[in-house]
Order: C-alpha cells, then sequence, then structure tokens
C-alpha cells in the first residue's frame, strides 16, 4: 500500500488535486498518548471557554468559502444547494453546543446535602477522554471532520480523534484544518483535536482498540458498525461504540388516507423523500406497509408514474454505487418480491429509483427483505388485514424511524399498530415523511439494533452530548474540589436538582 492517496471525482472517477498522506497503524499509540494528555489538559477548561472553541470553529468553517462547497461536491457529487445546507447545519450544531455550555444545565448537576447520618451527595456529567469518530460517506460536513460526533465530543470536555472518510478526503482536511486553528487561535490544548487518513479498515480498528481510547463515534454499513462494535467489546476494557447503521424507516399507509383528493399530495410526498439526494439518507424510506385494496393499487400505480420522471442522480462512491445494485439483482432472485418499477442509470456511477413489492407473509419469513438497501429502493409490503399488518410490524427489526400516515378516525382505529411500530423506533412521526432531520433537543436520532447499537442515544442535538460523558458521585467534597455547578452557592444561577426538587436557587 502507498503512503498517500487522492480523492476521487465522484462524477466520472478523475483524480482530484491533492495528496493524502495515510498514517500507518504504528503511530496509533503516539496520537493516543496525545490526545490523552490534551484532554487532561482540556477537561479542566471553563464550559465558557470551551464555548468559544465552538463559536471560533463555526467562524473557521464558513470563512473557507465557497472552496469547501466546491471541494465537497466534487468528491460527494453532491448538488451545492445541499452542500450549502449542510455546511449551514454543520455549522448550526456547533453554535448549539456552544449555547448549551453557557447554560450548563446539560451536566444534570443533583445535589443531596449532608447532615449527620448521611453524606453530602453532588453528582454531575463528566467527559470521559479520547474519542473516535469515524466520518461518514453521506454527510461530508455535518457529520465528518466537523460534524454532530466531533462538536458533542468536544462540547462534552473530550479529546477528538477523526479517521476521514477516504470519499471525501479533501472536504474532510479542510474542516480539521479550521478546527486546528481554531484551537490555537483560543488557546486549547495541542491535539485537542487529531485528524488521521486510511483507505483501509487497519488504521481504524487500531484507533478503537487502543486502551486510551474512551468511546467511537460511526455512521455507515451494518458490517462496518457492527465490526467496530464488536473489536471495541472484545477488548480487555470494552468502551461504547455509538454506530448509526442500518435502518429501512417504515412507512404505514393507512386504508382512507390514500383518497382520490389527498393521493397527489401523498404520492409527491413520499416520492420526494425516497428520491433526495438518490435516497443516501439513513432516514430514507425503504418500507412501505399498506393492506391491500384497491386504493393502494392506485396509489402504486400514481407512483410509479411520478418516480418514472425522475432522472438517475449520481452515487456518493463506487462502493454504494456497486451496493445499490448488488442488492437489488439479490432481491430479483426471491420469486416472492416483484420489481413493478426500476429506472435507468445513466452511467455506472448513477442510481435511478426502484419499487419492488411482496406479500405480507413472505416478508415475514424472508430476513433479508428487512434489510437496509441504500439508496432510492422502497418495497411495498402489501398485507391481506390488519392481523397481518400487525404480524409484519412486530417482525420489523428496529429502526431510527417509523410512520403513520392515516386519518383522525382511522389513528384510533390502528392504535394498536401505532403501538407495535413505536416499539421498534426511535422517533415516531405521523402523518408526514422520515427524512429531514431537525436539530434541537427534542429529536431523538437513535433507535434499536440494528439502527443503532444503543438505543438509549442520540446522534442529533443537544443530547448527542451525552454519549460521551458519565456520571460521577463525589461524596463529602470539600467546595474548592467540587467543579464549579456543584458549588454553593449557586454559580451562574443555573437550574439544579437539590434534594430531590429542581431549582435555581442556592443549596441552604
Ligand atoms: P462503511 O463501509 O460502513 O464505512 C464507513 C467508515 O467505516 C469508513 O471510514 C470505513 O473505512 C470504516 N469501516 C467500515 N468497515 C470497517 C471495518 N470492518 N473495520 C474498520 N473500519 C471500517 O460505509 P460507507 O462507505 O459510507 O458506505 C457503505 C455502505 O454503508 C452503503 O452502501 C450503505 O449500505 C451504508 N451506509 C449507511 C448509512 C446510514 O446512515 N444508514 C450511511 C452511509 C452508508 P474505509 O472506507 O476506509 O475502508
Amino acid at each position: 500500500m502507498g503512503t498517500h492517496y487522492q480523492a476521487v471525482k465522484a462524477a466520472d472517477g478523475s483524480l482530484l488535486p491533492g495528496e493524502f498522506l495515510i498514517t500507518p497503524v504504528s503511530e496509533v499509540n503516539v496520537i493516543l498518548e496525545r490526545a490523552q494528555k490534551a484532554f487532561w489538559v482540556y477537561q479542566k477548561i471553563s464550559q465558557e471557554q470551551r464555548a468559544v472553541f465552538l463559536l471560533r470553529i463555526a467562524e473557521e468553517i464558513e470563512a473557507i468559502g465557497s472552496a469547501l462547497i466546491e471541494r465537497s461536491m466534487a468528491e460527494a457529487g453532491l448538488p451545492e444547494a445541499r452542500m450549502r445546507a449542510e455546511r449551514l447545519r454543520t455549522v448550526n450544531q456547533l453554535k448549539n453546543f456552544s449555547r448549551i455550555l453557557h447554560v450548563g444545565e446539560w451536566q444534570e448537576p443533583s445535589i443531596n446535602t449532608g447532615n449527620s447520618e448521611r453524606p453530602d451527595l453532588r453528582k454531575r456529567l463528566e467527559p470521559i477522554g479520547p474519542v473516535v469518530v469515524f466520518g461518514a460517506s453521506n454527510f461530508p460536513l455535518a457529520y465528518s471532520a466537523g460534524g454532530g460526533d466531533t462538536a458533542s465530543a468536544l462540547a462534552a470536555g473530550c479529546s477528538v480523534i477523526v479517521k476521514a472518510h477516504p470519499a471525501h478526503p479533501g472536504t474532510s482536511e479542510m474542516v480539521a484544518e479550521a478546527i486546528i486553528k481554531a484551537a490555537k487561535v483560543t488557546g486549547m490544548p495541542e491535539h485537542i483535536y487529531q485528524h488521521v487518513h486510511d483507505t483501509g479498515f487497519e488504521l481504524g480498528q487500531a484507533l478503537v482498540k487502543h486502551p486510551l481510547t474512551t468511546a467511537v463515534g460511526f455512521t455507515g454499513s451494518l458490517t462496518g458498525g457492527r465490526a467496530l462494535f464488536d473489536i471495541a467489546s472484545n477488548r480487555k476494557h470494552p468502551i461504547p461504540v455509538y454506530a448509526e447503521m442500518g435502518s429501512t424507516n417504515p412507512i404505514v399507509i393507512l386504508p382512507n388516507v390514500l383518497k382520490e383528493e389527498r393521493r397527489t399530495f401523498w404520492v409527491d410526498q413520499f416520492k420526494q423523500s425516497l428520491t433526495l439526494n438518490c435516497g443516501q439518507f439513513c432516514t430514507n424510506p425503504g418500507l412501505m406497509i399498506a393492506i391491500d385494496s384497491k386504493e393502494i393499487q392506485f396509489f402504486m400505480n400514481d407512483f410509479e408514474s411520478a418516480i418514472s420522471k425522475e432522472s438517475s442522480q449520481l452515487m456518493l462512491h463506487d462502493g454504494i454505487t456497486k451496493a445499490y445494485q448488488e442488492h437489488k439483482v439479490r432481491l430479483k432472485e426471491y420469486t416472492t418480491v416483484e420489481f413493478y418499477y426500476e429506472g435507468e442509470a445513466k452511467d455506472a456511477r448513477s442510481a435511478s429509483p426502484a419499487l419492488a413489492r411482496v406479500g405480507g407473509k413472505a416478508f415475514i419469513e424472508n430476513p433479508h427483505l428487512h434489510e437496509e438497501v441504500f439508496g432510492p429502493y422502497s418495497l411495498m409490503v402489501l398485507c391481506e388485514d390488519k392481523e397481518e399488518l400487525e404480524a409484519v410490524l412486530h417482525a420489523l427489526q428496529g429502526q431510527l424511524t417509523g410512520t403513520i400516515v392515516g386519518g383522525e378516525k382511522e389513528l384510533n382505529d390502528y392504535q394498536k399498530s401505532i403501538e407495535i411500530l413505536k416499539s421498534k423506533v426511535g422517533r415516531l412521526i405521523f402523518n408526514g415523511v422520515p427524512t429531514g432531520v431537525s436539530v434541537n433537543g427534542s429529536m431523538h436520532h437513535g433507535g434499536p439494533y440494528p439502527a443503532t447499537t444503543n438505543a438509549y442515544f442520540s446522534a442529533v442535538g443537544d443530547d448527542a452530548i451525552k454519549r460521551f460523558v458519565r456520571p460521577v458521585t463525589y461524596q463529602n467534597c470539600p467546595q474548592d474540589h467540587l467543579p464549579a455547578i456543584l458549588k454553593d452557592p449557586n454559580p451562574n444561577n443555573w437550574c439544579r436538582r437539590i434534594n430531590g426538587s429542581y431549582t435555581f436557587d442556592a443549596v441552604q
């Protein structure tokens, strides 16, 4: 293997300018020791200073200007509007964590005052140490070098090592330089953030295995996420891997909602959700479930007709295009699956939408039909009746999202189906589509396995910070040794739980 590699232009496979040094595995120990040293200093730095650092990162990323947009478009093959929106989201995530640090309550401070009979107990969330982040191919900005995992880990007080995704090394490098510059300007410890490259698995696995690594953030394939999860679990000291992987994001379509007057609206909604950026979203609607009827057949005809007008789009990288085509070939081998629409791709780097259908019983019996097909593909599961619909929902794997589309009265009639769907998902959507993930405190972007490796945590929004902290209780700790948020009097008037009640008051 060479020591350098070049980025590939998604549109035609030509090489883009710039050579990226592949980090030798022999350097992993030095990288983690540096990260650990930086962590010891960084965890003591005030929340306000950390907030300034995050804001500065946002500013430095914005300052790269159109060069970042152009490079990410070339590497990922995504359109300009998408990359501009993604940059905005990336910058806003950083600003949001900066705001959270000023508020302070995210540390969940809890105080139970002591007396002659019981000890004084004070608890808060504390950063865990060096975190390894894997850049995601489908979000070159929002889930990569300076994306949500990096922002939340830095906000938590951890040092970060990013393994760039080899599909967008130039984009990743530009963002990494911005973060390192922001760290210098704001006086953060050296190596608080490190950025490495590899074109294979060896370096990433070595980073996960290293004893100083305390957690891993990952977005990608089930195979990749599971491999890293197993490595982390088999360490002498296992660590959490927060992997976001395969989800088919089922949409349950109830009978009455597809009446002629509403059909056009829903066909358009589903078409947009399925085909946006060639379906390369973790929340892509890969599964639709309905009771077979005349109306659903009309819906499928209209859906097919709408989808057939969509032109093929570039995919992120060759591996993803190949996986999409191979998945479809495998699905066609099942006699129970009927492809009722499949568009033609304009070239070997692009993909077109595809729609297939299967009966409820056949779906339940074939586990391969439950797997994510990454791209603009959706499988319609047609059930005989309500009982079969419930059985299909029971058979589903864990999902990031589950959607139910129906009229008000119908929702009451299908309460049990809604309950079953809820038990499988991290986000339950009513009368909407799964794509489009708002970034705020109420968003849970996670779900039971295989959607993620830990359904308790969110990869998006304020609570993403919780992945990189752990609770620590200080018992009978002298005031001078307490972190600011646990001291008396109440610093910054933060809301704390004192003797069981949430209050802004000082401890009496
Ligand atoms: P990926 O293959 O899972 O790779 C993601 C990152 O993890 C890359 O840096 C990759 O390294 C690394 N990696 C993968 N397997 C590994 C292993 N066994 N050990 C160590 N490192 C490993 O994902 P991708 O390249 O983005 O796309 C491939 C497939 O992933 C897609 O076809 C799709 O099915 C799925 N995907 C799903 C989502 C989602 O949100 N659900 C998002 C993106 C992709 P290298 O690339 O350097 O080898």
